[in-house]
């Protein structure tokens, strides 16, 4: 109701208000815009200030739609129906809403010049599998629910900040479209923020994507990572009566062993992990099949390559090791193949850029300070590819992100929709008013 009475305010003052264009933050290193902080102009704009100050009233309207999202269940690959219910959401908040092919709802807010774009982007899937509970348990500003923080806060600060740009009647100077993107986590493999950058690379200027609670940080920095799958297949036998046939079990963890005892650098920080193994049936048969997952990252591309090589390499030196002692090999040889099942480019952000500039502004606006940080997140597709990004989270604060314990504090939250808000106007520019 307070939105409604509101609005008429912002109509009236707009009709005597003639609007001027402010263009986007482009470069820091300009003489121009160093003399001037991009966050402290846009405040000078009375559109951005309403915007600004529609937040806090509204919180509670904000928890709400934060709760009701994370009740939606949106395993990764069964984002539907919460992407349904959020293009709802976007749609009422004014926006021309649809879900495109790959399921990613998109909310576009034209601006003056439509032939460049910024998106402001939150995922919508979560890492917990279909049946699990996700009824939020609220105890004042706290609520608890699997996937809350991660990403319910993301989504709630998506569709605030289309909410009070409505009811500022806002108008960007480049087009912002607010995305809710399917394929985030896991072997979701950041699909839906390969689909959103494929469609709109040639216009797309910057990618701002809000992930979880909390004002501390801003990710510049992608961290590359691979998911593979090793398989090694035998013909299989009888433990007693073919005794001496290769076994792809033995022949698994003859390369894991080798692998795990590769040597990898703390700098760049290089990491692995084997965090599944399978095979066999039965305790009395040689299997036929055996294969492990295995997680690889690094700050470094060339040092993901490079550990990618090793694990093929012992894997191949497992499969020949088990061949080399087999004392049966008539009836059949083993196979292997190593696949990828994941793959998340690496990427910095420039210090120069233009978004930090803009997040910088944003953050000095709040009073509000952040460090940088290197992670993986949807931000490591458009960085990979040279398009300014970061990763914000989007206030208030949160933890037990993908355990069932997750929860999220929604004290001070406000701070952090003015910050994500100021960073994505700073970035779009906004159209200027002026008093005659
Ligand atoms: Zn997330």
């Amino acid at each position: 109701m307070s939105q409604r009475r509101c609005c008429k305010l912002t109509v009236k003052r707009a009709l005597v208000c003639v609007i001027l264009l402010t263009m986007p933050v482009r470069s820091v290193a300009s003489p121009q815009a160093s003399r001037q902080a991009p966050g402290s102009r846009l405040t000078d704009n009375a559109r951005v200030r309403a915007a600004l100050d529609w937040f806090t009233p509204n919180i509670s309207w904000v928890n709400e739609q934060q709760a009701r999202v994370t009740e939606i269940p949106a395993p990764s690959f069964q984002e539907g129906q919460r992407a349904a219910a959020v293009k709802a959401m976007l749609s009422e908040a004014g926006l021309a809403s649809h879900i495109d092919k790959t399921g990613n709802v998109i909310g576009e807010l034209p601006g003056v010049d439509d032939k460049e774009l910024v998106v402001v982007a939150a995922h919508l899937d979560t890492v917990f599998p279909p049946g699990t509970d996700v009824k939020v348990h609220r105890d004042g500003s706290r609520m608890a629910a699997p996937g809350i923080s991660d990403n319910g806060s993301g989504i709630a600060a998506l569709l605030a900040m289309a909410r009070a740009v409505q009811f500022a009647h806002l108008k960007p100077q480049r087009t912002v479209l607010f995305v809710a993107d399917v394929g985030e986590e896991g072997e979701g493999n950041l699909r839906g923020m390969r689909a959103i950058v494929d469609a709109y690379r040639s216009k797309l200027k910057a990618v701002v994507v809000l992930d979880g609670s909390g004002t501390d940080h801003v990710t510049t920095k992608a961290l590359a990572s691979r998911r593979l799958e090793a398989l090694i297949t035998g013909p299989g036998g009888h433990s007693w009566s073919d005794f001496g046939m290769p076994n792809p079990i033995n022949a698994l963890v003859r390369g894991s062993v080798r692998f795990i005892n590769t040597k990898v650098p703390t700098t760049p920080r290089t990491t692995f992990n084997i965090g599944q193994i399978e095979g066999g049936t039965s305790v009395n048969s040689i299997p036929y099949e055996a294969r492990m997952k295995v997680d690889i990252r690094s700050e470094n591309e060339e040092e993901l390559a490079r550990l990618e090589s090793a694990l093929r390499e012992c894997i191949v030196a497992g499969v020949r090791d088990e061949m080399d002692s087999a004392r049966d090999r008539s009836k059949g040889k083993l196979e292997w193949k190593v696949e990828l099942l994941g793959s998340r480019p690496g990427g910095d952000l420039s210090a120069d850029s233009p978004l930090l500039a803009a997040l910088r502004a944003a953050d000095e606006s709040v009073g509000n300070q952040s460090r940088i940080e290197r992670s993986s997140t949807d931000a490591n597709i458009p960085l990979s590819l040279g398009i300014d990004a970061i990763s914000i989270g989007a206030g208030g604060s949160g933890g037990g992100a993908h355990s069932l314990l997750e929860w999220y504090d929604s004290a001070g939250r406000e701070m952090g929709l003015k910050r994500a808000l100021l960073t994505v106007l700073g970035i779009s520019g906004v159209a200027e008013e002026k008093s005659r």
